[in-house]
C-alpha cells in the first residue's frame, strides 16, 4: 500500500506549537489560500468548488470581526496558536482569519428551490459508533470517512499536540493552515469526530465548529463536558459532532449557532450504535435545518443542480443502518466498521457519492479515521479506506 501517514508533533506553548506549524508547512498554507481566493484560474479548473460566494462570505465574516473578537475572547489559546501560525508561514492574521472561517461557511446552503441564494455545501461525511454493550472491546468504537473536495483533503495533516501547562495531548487530523482538530483523540480517552450539517441560518458571530472541537479534546475528560463546552460559547456554522468517552457515554450533537440538541439514539430508538452523517435528526434542530424538500437549483455548481440536497445524507445514513441492522454479528469489532461500513457501497456494490465510502465525482472520501476509545488507540488511512489499509498512529507516536 503507498503512501503511510506522518504524524507531525507539535510540543510547547501555543504560540511555539503555532509556529512550527505554520513553518513546516509554509508553503501549503499559502498555496491553499491562494486557491480559495484568488484566481479565474483557479475558479475556471475547478468550477464550482469554490464559487466567487465564498470568497465574498468569508471576506464579510473576516473584515467584521465576526470569528475574529470571538476566539479571542472566549479561546485565547487558540488564539495564541493562531498567531504562531502566521508568524511561521508568513501569512497575515486576517489571511489566517479567512481561512478558519471555511469551515463555518461551507455549511451554508442557499442555492436551493425552497429559498433562493448563493451557495453550495462541499462536504459530505458519515460517521458511526457503536457502545461499548455491542462492542467487542466492551467500550466505543468509533469509525469516520472525511469527504470533501480533491485539492482540500491534499491539505489534511495528522497532528499530535503535546501542549505544555493543564492542557491534555491530543492525536487527530486537521488541516495545514487550519487551527482546529476535525478528529481527534486525547490523552482522557475522550474522542471527537466532525460532520458537516445544515443549518438555515449559520449565525452571524461565534467559533467555527474545529476550534471548539480542539479546545473540547484539551479542556475535556467526558461527553458531558463537551457538551456544556459546546452550549457556552457562540457558535458559526452547523455540525453533526459524534463524542465518546471512556465511561462508556457516545452522543451525536446537533449543533447550530442558535441550539445544541444532544442524540443518542438513532430515529428508531436504537441505542447500541449511532450513525451520523449530515442531515439532523432531533426534532428542535430539523426545524431549523434547510427543508427535506429541498433541491439544488440553476445557481447551484452544476453536478447538484437538481439533486435533492440531503439525498446523499440520508442515503449514507441508511448504507450504515441497514448494514448494522441487517449483517452485523452480535459483537461488533473495528475490523468489522472498517471492511464492512467504511469501505461500504452499498447494497449493490456500487460506488458513489451515495455510499459510505463515498465516490462522488466532484466530492468523495478524502480519508478516513477510526478510534478504539477503551484501548485509546487512533487509526487513519488517507485516500478512500477501500483502497488503503488503516494504520495506528497511536503506536506509531509511541514508538517515535
Ligand atoms: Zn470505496
Amino acid at each position: 500500500m503507498e503512501k503511510s501517514i506522518t504524524v507531525f508533533q507539535l510540543k510547547g506553548s501555543e504560540y511555539e506549537m503555532g509556529v512550527k506549524q505554520g513553518t513546516h508547512f509554509r508553503y501549503e498554507i499559502n498555496e491553499l489560500y491562494r486557491k480559495l481566493t484568488s484566481s479565474e484560474e483557479f475558479l475556471a479548473s475547478k468550477p464550482f468548488l469554490i464559487p466567487k460566494f465564498l470568497y465574498k462570505g468569508l471576506a464579510t465574516i473576516v473584515s467584521s470581526g465576526m470569528i475574529k473578537e470571538s476566539i479571542q475572547e472566549y479561546f485565547p489559546s487558540q488564539w495564541r496558536f493562531l498567531e504562531g501560525l502566521s508568524e511561521g508561514a508568513d501569512i497575515s492574521l486576517r489571511k489566517l482569519l479567512f481561512m478558519q472561517a471555511i469551515d463555518a461557511l461551507g455549511t451554508q446552503i442557499t442555492n436551493y428551490k425552497i429559498e433562493k441564494n448563493i451557495s453550495t455545501s462541499f462536504n459530505h461525511c458519515s460517521a458511526v459508533g457503536v457502545s461499548g454493550s455491542k462492542s467487542t472491546t466492551g467500550g466505543v468504537l468509533m469509525i469516520k470517512n472525511w469527504d470533501g473536495p480533491e485539492y482540500l483533503a491534499e491539505y489534511t495533516i495528522f497532528r499530535n499536540i503535546i501542549p505544555s501547562g493543564e492542557r491534555f495531548s491530543t492525536i487527530g487530523s486537521g488541516v495545514a493552515g487550519l487551527v482546529g482538530i476535525n478528529n481527534g483523540l486525547n490523552e482522557k480517552g475522550l474522542s471527537i469526530v466532525y460532520n458537516y450539517a445544515y443549518p438555515k441560518d449559520i449565525g452571524d458571530e461565534g467559533v467555527p465548529a474545529m476550534i471548539i472541537i480542539r479546545e473540547a479534546l484539551e479542556t475535556c475528560g467526558t461527553v458531558k463536558e463537551t457538551i456544556d463546552l459546546f452550549k457556552k460559547y457562540p457558535r458559526i456554522g452547523g455540525s453533526n459532532v459524534m463524542m465518546a468517552d471512556k465511561k462508556g457515554d457516545l452522543a451525536v450533537l446537533e449543533v447550530g449557532p442558535s441550539n445544541v440538541e444532544v442524540r443518542r439514539e438513532d430515529d428508531e430508538g436504537q441505542k447500541g450504535w449511532l450513525i451520523c452523517t449530515n442531515h439532523y435528526l432531533t426534532s428542535a434542530m430539523k426545524k431549523l435545518e434547510v427543508s427535506r424538500d429541498a433541491i439544488y437549483s440553476e445557481g447551484a455548481a452544476e453536478v447538484f443542480r437538481g439533486k435533492p440536497v440531503h439525498k446523499t445524507s440520508l442515503l449514507r445514513y441508511e448504507n450504515a443502518r441497514e448494514i448494522l441492522k441487517n449483517d452485523s454479528p452480535e459483537q461488533i469489532s473495528l475490523d468489522f466498521l472498517n471492511n464492512k461500513i467504511q469501505c461500504s457501497h452499498g447494497r449493490e456494490n456500487k460506488p458513489s457519492e451515495f455510499t459510505f465510502c463515498n465516490h462522488g465525482i466532484k466530492i468523495s472520501t478524502g480519508f478516513g479515521v477510526m478510534v478504539d476509545v477503551d484501548n485509546e488507540q487512533f487509526y487513519a488511512a488517507l485516500g478512500k479506506p477501500c483502497q488503503k489499509e488503516m494504520e495506528n498512529l497511536s503506536e506509531q507516536i509511541k514508538s517515535d
